[in-house]
């Protein structure tokens, strides 16, 4: 929790002095709402967050007047509603051997480091888990990717750079089926500068796996990187677009000031976050907390 506070504290020291600053000895009026209201959205917390938390605080208070505390307590409860419903770890069911969890993302956005974080902690829940390279297009993602295997006791299904990513799904779908694995976590190309290509490839990864089994994949996970801020949400619609997203990892929450941006997307896209990274080490992802994420924001 330190470390989210700590990276959070550029985002939440600066909202926090701004309300601060807002309502010493200042009465709920319109201007003030109007003010908050604007910080909220340079915040990342998005229109429909900021307005609502405004119409709120206007119905209960309106030109009374209300301290910082206050303000921000208030503030950290309507995102706590926010975020509450969206909080939801990744469990892979028991009844799948192997749970397939396809991960995707642009490059860059964190998604090998996440799968060796997961895998780390299935491992951890005694969990057996197989590790598929697809991201058969950058020499360096696949060797990044045998480094968390080696770390994680999981083996690593590669093939050379350039590779069809989709036959290394499935023969590593079919080893891990033949191991009863309870987890298969398979990492992917994300070539945004060609979405063409990602969505071919995306879609074939998928179809070749749904030819083994209809059931598979059993969870696309989306790998957001926070300091990107409002792009968040363009990556959200773009890979929807693709495949079924059924859950978001946001990383690199530690050293950002978007940490907001996690609020708008919950608002927005209403896909459970299964998850927060924190850092490049390998216990670096937490669970996402509706509540302790809220005050954080909060300073
Ligand atoms: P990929 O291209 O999506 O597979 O992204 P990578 O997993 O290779 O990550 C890209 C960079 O971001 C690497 O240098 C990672 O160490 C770093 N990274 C990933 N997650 C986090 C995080 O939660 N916090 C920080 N600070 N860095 C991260």
């Amino acid at each position: 929790l330190s470390r989210i506070r700590e990276g959070l504290s550029r985002s939440s020291s600066r909202l926090s002095q701004g309300i601060t600053d807002l309502f010493t000895k200042r009465k709920l009026d319109e201007a003030a709402l109007e003010e908050l209201e604007e910080m909220l959205i340079a915040a990342d917390l998005g229109v429909t967050t900021a307005a609502r938390v405004a119409a709120l605080l206007a119905k209960s208070r309106f030109d009374q007047e209300i301290s910082p505390e206050e303000i921000k307590s208030a503030l950290a409860e309507e995102i706590a509603t926010v975020l509450e419903p969206v909080a939801l770890p990744l469990r892979p069911d028991p009844a799948n051997k192997p749970h397939v969890v396809l991960v995707v993302g642009v490059n860059g956005s964190g998604k090998t480091t996440t799968i060796g974080k997961l895998a780390k902690s299935f491992r951890d829940q005694g969990l057996s888990v197989t590790l598929a390279a697809g991201d058969t297009f950058r020499a360096a993602a696949v060797e990044q990717l045998k480094v968390w295997g080696e770390r994680t006791g999981s083996p690593v299904i590669s093939r050379d750079q350039g590779a069809d990513a989709a036959g290394l799904a499935f023969d590593a779908l079919k080893e891990a089926q033949a191991r009863r694995d309870d987890v298969l976590l398979i990492d992917t190309a994300g070539r945004l500068q060609n979405k063409t290509d990602l969505m071919a490839e995306l879609e074939k990864i998928i179809r070749v796996l749904k030819r083994q089994d209809p059931m598979v994949p059993h969870d696309v996970l989306l790998v957001l990187d926070a300091t990107v801020g409002q792009n968040a949400h363009s990556q959200v619609e773009i890979f929807r677009n693709i495949t079924k997203v059924s859950g978001l990892v946001v990383t690199k929450l530690d050293g950002t000031a978007k940490g907001g941006v996690l609020v708008a997307l919950a608002e927005k896209f209403k896909l459970p976050v299964h998850a927060i990274g924190v850092g490049e080490g390998i216990d670096d992802l937490r669970p996402f907390e509706a509540k302790a994420f809220a005050r954080s924001l909060m300073g």
